[in-house]
C-alpha cells in the first residue's frame, strides 16, 4: 500500500463552481466563475489557430514574445516577469520557491479558495485573521498577527469572492510595516477592473517595495480562462527564484500566442471594462431597492449577503431552475452569501428579472 501522507489526504477534492456538464449541455447563463463572457479578442482566437499549425513544437520557455510585448505595455523591466499556466500556477510555484519547513503563510479567511488547499499540499501552515465587517482583508489585524515563522503574507486586490479593495494609502502604509524579509504576495487577478472603476486602487507594482510580488491573469479582462495563462510582477531576485522553480514548458504556446495578440486589441478590454462598471453599478441599485445586502465591489462580479444559508441556497436553486449558475459561497466559508459574475448585457438583464419577479415580491408581501 502507498502510504499518502496526511496533508494529502485531508485535502477535498476541488468542487468547480460550475455545474456538470448535464446542466452546462443545456447551455444556461454562466455567472459564477468571474469569466469574460464576451471571450477573449477575436484577434487572440486566429492567433491560436494560426499558432495550432506549431504544436509539435515545444514553447519557447522564457516566452520571449510575450514577454517584451507585455513588458512595454505595463511600463516595466522584461526581466520583472514570470509567465505560468494561469496566475494559479504560479501562486502554487511561490509556495515551492520561497517557503522552508516550519514557515507559515499569513492571509484573511473569505478569500481566494485555492489559497488554502495550495498551502496545505506544500505543507505551509496557513494563519487566518478574519474579514472586517466591510468584506474586505484586516490590515491591522495582519500586522498584528505576524509571527517569527511567518514567511509570507497574501492579499487579494480586490478580494475574491467578496470585492473589497485595499486604497493605496492603506495598502502603502501596510506595507512600510511589514518587515521586509516577510514576503507580500498580492493577489491581483481583477486588476484591470478595479483600476477602470477606481482612482484610489493601487498598483502594486509601482510602490517600490523590494518583498512585494504581484499575481495577474489573461483569464478576466482577456476573456482566456481556457488556455491558462498567468503571470507576477515583481523584484529580479525574486523572480529568477521563481523562473527556477516552475515547470519549464509552462505555459504552452496557444496560451503564449493568445496573449501576444490579447495585448493589441485595446478596444476588447475597454468594451469589456465599461461593461462591468455600467453592470455592477444596476446590480448594486437593483439589489439595494430589494433590500437585499451586498459588498462593493471593484472586481466582476458582485457578493450578496443573504443573511442565512437556507436563503443563500434557495437564492441559487431557484436561479439555477431557469438556467442561471451563480456561485454559493459555503466553500469559501461564507455560507449566507452568493457571488454573482457580470455577464453580457442580456444575460444580466435577465439574471436581474429572475431574482426581481421572485425574491422582489416576496420582500414585498412581508
Ligand atoms: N486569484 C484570484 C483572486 C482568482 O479569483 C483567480 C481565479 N478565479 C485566480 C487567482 C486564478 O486565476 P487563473 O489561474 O485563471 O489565472
Amino acid at each position: 500500500m502507498i502510504h499518502i501522507p496526511e496533508n494529502i489526504r485531508s485535502l477535498q477534492t476541488y468542487k468547480p463552481g460550475k455545474a456538470s456538464d448535464a446542466v452546462l449541455q443545456q447551455q444556461p447563463i454562466v455567472l459564477c466563475s468571474n469569466e469574460n463572457n464576451f471571450g477573449p479578442s477575436p484577434m487572440a482566437v486566429e492567433a491560436i489557430k494560426e499558432a495550432s499549425e506549431r504544436i509539435f513544437l515545444y514553447p519557447d520557455p522564457t516566452a520571449q514574445q510575450l514577454r517584451t510585448k507585455l513588458a512595454q505595455h505595463l511600463g516595466i523591466q522584461a526581466d520583472q516577469l514570470v509567465f505560468g499556466n494561469g496566475s494559479d500556477a504560479i501562486l502554487s510555484t511561490l509556495f515551492n520557491a520561497f517557503f522552508s519547513a516550519g514557515e507559515s503563510i499569513l492571509t484573511s479567511s473569505g478569500s481566494f479558495v485555492s489559497l488554502y488547499p495550495m498551502a496545505q499540499m506544500n505543507r505551509v501552515p496557513v494563519h487566518k485573521v478574519p474579514l472586517t465587517e466591510e468584506y474586505g482583508f484586516d490590515l491591522h489585524k495582519l500586522l498584528l498577527n505576524i509571527r517569527p515563522h511567518t514567511k509570507a503574507i497574501y492579499l487579494c486586490n480586490p478580494n475574491n469572492p467578496t470585492g473589497a479593495m485595499i486604497p493605496q494609502e492603506e495598502l502603502e502604509q501596510f506595507l512600510d510595516q511589514v518587515p521586509e524579509h516577510i514576503l507580500v504576495i498580492v493577489d491581483e487577478a481583477y486588476f484591470e477592473f478595479a483600476e477602470y472603476m477606481s482612482a484610489a486602487y493601487p498598483d502594486s507594482t509601482r510602490l517600490g517595495y523590494e518583498n512585494v510580488i504581484s499575481l495577474r491573469t489573461f483569464s478576466k479582462a482577456y476573456g482566456l480562462a481556457g488556455v491558462r495563462l498567468g503571470y507576477a510582477i515583481g523584484p529580479v531576485p525574486l523572480i529568477e527564484a521563481l523562473t527556477k522553480v516552475k515547470l519549464t514548458f509552462n505555459p504552452n504556446l496557444l496560451a503564449q500566442a493568445a496573449g501576444v495578440a490579447a495585448l493589441q486589441d485595446e478596444a476588447h478590454v475597454q468594451k469589456t471594462l465599461s461593461n462591468n462598471a455600467i453592470w455592477l453599478d444596476r446590480f448594486s441599485q437593483t439589489f439595494r431597492q430589494m433590500g437585499i445586502r451586498y459588498a462593493p465591489s471593484y472586481a466582476n462580479f458582485l457578493m450578496l449577503d443573504l443573511e442565512s444559508e437556507e436563503k443563500a441556497t434557495e437564492f441559487c436553486q431557484h436561479l439555477q431552475a431557469k438556467g442561471i449558475l451563480v456561485r454559493h459561497l459555503a466553500s469559501f466559508g461564507l455560507p449566507h452569501c452568493v457571488r454573482v459574475s457580470v455577464g453580457r448585457p442580456a444575460e444580466n438583464e435577465r439574471m436581474l428579472e429572475v431574482v426581481q419577479a421572485r425574491f422582489g415580491l416576496l420582500r414585498q408581501e412581508h
